[in-house]
């Protein structure tokens, strides 16, 4: 299966320095950042440095260095944020994929929205 990262997606140049980011967090493969248009009062992106387009493709061809790094970065965002399920009302945690998933950015990234009552998932 061939998935076609496009390497000017807007991820890409934020990866490459090349667009400013409010950073929360950054590993060795992961980078965490809040959305420049916030859906609820907390909304990082979680997105892995390397080139992957959707999660599907993340999960398929990332090597375990790296996923291991994405799930742990999910871990420290929602600790450092306090969107910890553990320790709030609860979080959503999104990936959209695609033209029907509506993905509007062709880099693998995970949303992770808390802060309000999010309403049903699937509308
Ligand atoms: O999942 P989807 O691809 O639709 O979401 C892309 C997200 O990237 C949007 O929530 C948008 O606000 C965010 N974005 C951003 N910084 C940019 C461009 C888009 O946070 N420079």
């Amino acid at each position: 299966m061939a998935y076609d990262y496009d390497d000017q997606n807007i991820f890409a140049k934020i990866l490459r320095g090349e667009i400013p980011n409010k950073t929360v967090l950054e590993t060795e493969h992961t980078l965490a950042f809040a959305d420049i248009q916030p859906q609820a009062p907390a909304h990082v992106l979680v997105i892995p440095k390397g080139a992957y387009v959707t999660y599907d493709h993340f999960c398929a061809e990332a090597s375990d260095a790296e996923i291991l790094d994405f799930t742990r970065a999910v871990a420290k965002v929602c600790e450092m944020t306090g969107v910890s399920s553990a320790t709030s009302e609860g979080a959503r945690f999104i990936s959209n994929a695609g033209l029907h998933g509506g993905q509007e950015v062709p880099h693998f990234h995970l949303h992770i929205l808390a802060g309000r009552p999010l309403g049903p998932m699937l509308q």
